[in-house]
């Protein structure tokens, strides 16, 4: 076992635009657990958007700031290396929050064992994980969709978004989505089986968006499950029909400061809309049945994903910053053993 190990801290609050000098590389000595605690190494890490959101101190957020100089922080999944608690033994696979960091020291709280017999264990990070429930919650929960509905899902071949529209069609309705390009978009309706997608590349101006939308889904737009915010957002409330529901997950085109304002407001009195923001962490309560749904999904193939994987720890500012341009296709990982 090595004597050292590698995290990153957070040097600097991003101005703008995250760079790459707003984390740093640092290698520092391996622990050893005390009595009661375990020694994990990582395997996979979770980069995902709301790490944008933790790296500034804002009023709005719903969480406390990163600290500067501290790990990351961040989703793992790893292998128990070193237990000196009765509850793990070596070589179990854990999920755990140890962040952008090679190993982690834990006392067992917050950890949870999981089979990575039928399931691999990076799907614990995606479908099966934090992002599936995501999907799982908003979709039915403020979503609701019916049978014969049509539900349009923005940054549909992610990590979330794969799994909205996956579920839409499982519960018997039509699944749009909207994605940057035409590979994601072949993705999207050959691979997971949405019945159309729309590349937002193509449409630079609401009307342009709404006009897509509409050829996609004939019938109206009952079920939205925001992810982006901006013109996709804008167009879609223009397609939405009456008593529609719009679960607002995430508006990541305005992370990086940019302004998202929305044209179509008057829509929702029009058209009597519920619109519900939502934090998954909020909802621990429908996590288990959540989880269960979604891993019989994987493990049978019925739900699929895909996954763009940086390797190594030095590797995941810059996957960091592409996922926020819209880089990665599908579930953002770092491997890290
Ligand atoms: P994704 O795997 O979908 O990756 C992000 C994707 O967003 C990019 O690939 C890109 O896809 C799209 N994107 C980025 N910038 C823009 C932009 N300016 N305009 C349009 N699209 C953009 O990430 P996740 O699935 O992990 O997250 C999706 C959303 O869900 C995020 O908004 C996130 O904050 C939110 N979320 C919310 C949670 C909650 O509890 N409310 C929990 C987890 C996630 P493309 O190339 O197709 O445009």
């Amino acid at each position: 076992m090595t004597a050292s190990f590698k995290r990153i801290v957070l040097a600097s609050r991003p101005a703008a635009h995250v760079t790459p000098d707003n984390f740093r590389l640092e290698t520092v000595p391996l622990p050893q657990p005390a009595e009661g605690e375990v020694l994990v190494r990582v395997h996979y890490l979770s980069l995902d958007p709301y790490m944008r959101g933790r790296m500034i101190e804002s009023r709005s957020s719903y969480a406390q700031p990163q600290k500067l100089d501290e790990t990351m922080i961040g989703g793992t999944a790893g292998v128990i290396e070193v237990s000196r608690n009765p509850k793990f033994a070596v070589g179990d696979t854990v999920l755990g929050t140890f962040g952008w960091q090679e190993y982690g020291i834990s006392d067992g709280r917050g950890l949870m064992k999981v089979d990575t017999r039928a399931i691999p264990i990076s799907a614990y990070l995606g479908p099966v994980g934090m992002p599936g429930v995501t999907a799982w919650y908003g979709l039915n929960r403020i979503c609701a969709p019916k049978p014969g509905e049509t539900v349009l899902v923005s940054a549909a071949s992610g990590a979330v978004g794969s799994v909205v529209g996956q579920l839409a069609k499982a519960a018997g309705c039509r699944a749009v989505g909207i994605a940057g390009g035409p590979d994601k978009c072949h993705y999207v309706t050959s691979e997971l089986g949405f019945d159309a997608c729309i590349d937002h590349r193509e449409h630079a101006e609401v009307q342009s968006m709404a006009k897509a939308i509409r050829a996609a889904a004939p019938k109206g737009v009952d079920g939205l499950f925001e992810n982006v915010g901006g013109i996709g957002l804008d167009g879609a409330l223009a397609c939405m029909n009456p008593f529609g529901r719009v679960a607002v997950c995430g508006l990541i085109a305005g992370y990086e400061g940019t302004s998202i304002p929305i044209y179509n407001v008057f829509t929702l009195v029009a058209m009597r809309l519920t619109v519900r923001g939502f934090i998954v962490s909020d909802h621990l309560d429908v996590w288990p049945q959540a989880l269960a749904e979604l891993g019989r999904g994987v493990a049978e193939g019925k739900i699929r994903y895909r996954e763009t994987v940086a390797e190594g720890l030095a590797a995941a500012p810059e996957a960091f910053i592409g996922m926020l341009k819209g880089r990665n296709f599908g579930k953002q990982l770092v491997k890290l053993a």
